[in-house]
């Protein structure tokens, strides 16, 4: 017997939903171990058992058996998120939706998909190929897309696109009494009702397990540019950004990396990027506009010292680009293997963005652990990373300690604690800060409403903070 299987409400819901699930409902080490943490530095906590439903009366069975022993509900997607997200602080049921990875409808003609929550952005693109639209939400792991609605996630094209708070249109969610509340329409607005949709993208599983989107589509522009353009300060860059914003050039992508991490993309995805605070465009539009936007945004570079401003329209030219970019992550573990990433994220208003990275940026060059700052600038958003050794309590409260500094300035700037990864474990502390405390109750009160019993999630967003 199991430990799991030593809980009496816990081996009550195996044995209710064995009949339902068969091997799809798993209590092994192995698996446990996997759906016991996410993508941060966040102390593991196992899971009881996961349960891999295929449909959404599946969802139903596995909330309801779950309710009636009061045994908790973790919903995981890909398991990307990095502020603890899906780690089951109180055991139970952890909810994979890695089985519910159908495309259930592509109408171009609406500019929108409906699909299952564990449909991968990567997956659903590629399916998308054929008919001249993508889904533009592109959070650099192959997140799902129950996932990043859940984070109200973003990534390097929601300055143009919007983030995912923008591209769904409605959804449907088995909430914790097992009945399905369906939001929004295939409508583009509405003004109908509270905004349940809204409610549940960012609800991070508190309020239920996502069990359909439905998302917009955008169509893949005619021409495509990128380039690079290198800067002597992070100020020069920074300032060039928020006078780009400023004019309203719509581009596509505008991303930050500073030299750390140049340094880090160079040595990784063998690039020869000049190591120096670093700004990369993408343009969209026709062949002309897209071009127009580029030489814009060379001026505006050019005014504020930008060297050596490259602009291609080459696709492979570009693919390596992005590519690189979206494996920063791991370009940066691999400045000192064995090390853990501790990535901070918050989002100021653009006045202040310059501002913002230049003191994150002091203080790591203060600090003895290595760290970078890249961001999504062109909304405001940046993170700030640190390499950590696994289980070192000195660099985890030092990590802590920079988070810290750099939140703390964001809220005083009237910014946020987090722009897209969310606040899982480790920004639940800011939420009075950020919101104070009769949003913080009102917020409670939405929990409790929908979740009486605290199953979904729990510990996370609506019951701590
Ligand atoms: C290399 C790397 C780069 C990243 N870059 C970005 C970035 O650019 N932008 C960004 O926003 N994030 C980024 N992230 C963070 C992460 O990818 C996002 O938070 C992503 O949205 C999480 O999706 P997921 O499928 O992995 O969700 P998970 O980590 O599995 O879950 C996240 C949260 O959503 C809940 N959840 C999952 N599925 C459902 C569902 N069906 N119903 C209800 N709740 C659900 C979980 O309970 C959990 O609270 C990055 C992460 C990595 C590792």
């Amino acid at each position: 017997m199991t430990e799991t299987m030593e809980k009496p409400a816990v081996r009550a819901v195996l044995e209710a939903l064995q009949p339902l699930l068969g091997d799809r409902l798993v209590a092994t080490q192995a698996v446990r171990e996997h759906h016991g943490r996410d993508t941060s530095y966040h102390a593991p906590a196992l899971p009881d058992a996961v349960a891999f439903p295929r449909t959404e009366a599946e969802v139903q069975e596995i909330v309801r058996a779950c309710a009636a022993h009061d045994v908790p509900i973790v919903p995981f997607g890909a398991g990307s998120s990095v502020e603890g997200h899906t780690i089951p602080t109180r055991g139970g049921l952890s909810v994979s939706t890695r089985e519910m990875s159908a495309i259930v409808e592509v109408r171009p003609e609406d500019q929108l998909a409906v699909v299952q929550p564990g449909v991968t952005r990567k997956q659903l693109n590629t399916e998308l190929r054929a008919t001249g639209m993508m889904f533009s939400v592109d959070p650099g792991a192959d997140a799902s897309l129950g996932g990043i609605a859940s984070t109200r996630g973003s990534g390097t094209m929601s300055y143009r696109y919007g983030t995912m708070r923008d591209n769904v249109l409605g959804l449907r969610a088995v909430t914790a009494d097992g009945e399905v509340v369906k939001t929004g329409s295939r409508a583009r607005k509405s003004a109908t009702g509270y905004d349940l949709t809204h409610l549940f993208v960012g609800a991070e599983g508190t309020l239920g397990v996502i069990t359909e989107l439905t998302v917009r589509l955008h169509p893949v522009a005619e021409a495509i540019t990128s380039a690079s353009c290198t800067f002597g300060s992070v100020e020069d860059a920074v300032n060039s950004v928020i006078e780009l914003v400023q004019y309203g050039i719509p581009a596509a992508r505008v991303e930050f990396l500073d030299e750390v991490a140049i340094a880090a993309v160079n040595a990784y995805s063998k690039l020869d990027l000049p190591v120096a605070p670093t700004l990369l465009f993408e343009f969209h539009g026709t062949e002309d506009w897209a071009a127009e936007q580029a030489r814009i945004a060379e001026a505006i570079c050019a005014d504020h010292g930008g060297a050596g401003f490259a602009w291609s329209a080459d696709a492979d030219e570009r693919g390596r680009l992005w590519a690189a970019r979206h494996d920063l992550y791991f370009a940066t573990k691999a400045i000192e293997p064995g090390k853990e990433l501790y990535t901070g994220d918050i989002c100021v208003p653009i006045s202040r963005l310059a501002e913002s990275i230049m003191a994150a940026r002091a203080d790591i060059d203060r600090s003895y652990l290595t760290g970078q700052v890249v961001g999504h600038v062109g909304d405001g958003n940046y993170h700030a990373s640190y390499l950590i050794r696994p289980g070192n309590q000195e660099d985890l409260a030092e990590a802590n300690r920079l988070a810290d500094l750099m939140v703390g300035r964001a809220l005083e700037m009237g910014g946020t604690a987090s722009g897209e990864h969310g606040l899982g474990l480790g920004k639940l502390k800011f939420m009075r800060r950020e919101h104070g405390d009769a949003a913080v109750l009102a917020m409670q009160a939405i929990k409790r409403a929908l979740d009486p019993k605290g199953l979904m999630n729990p510990g996370k967003l609506g019951m701590a903070g």
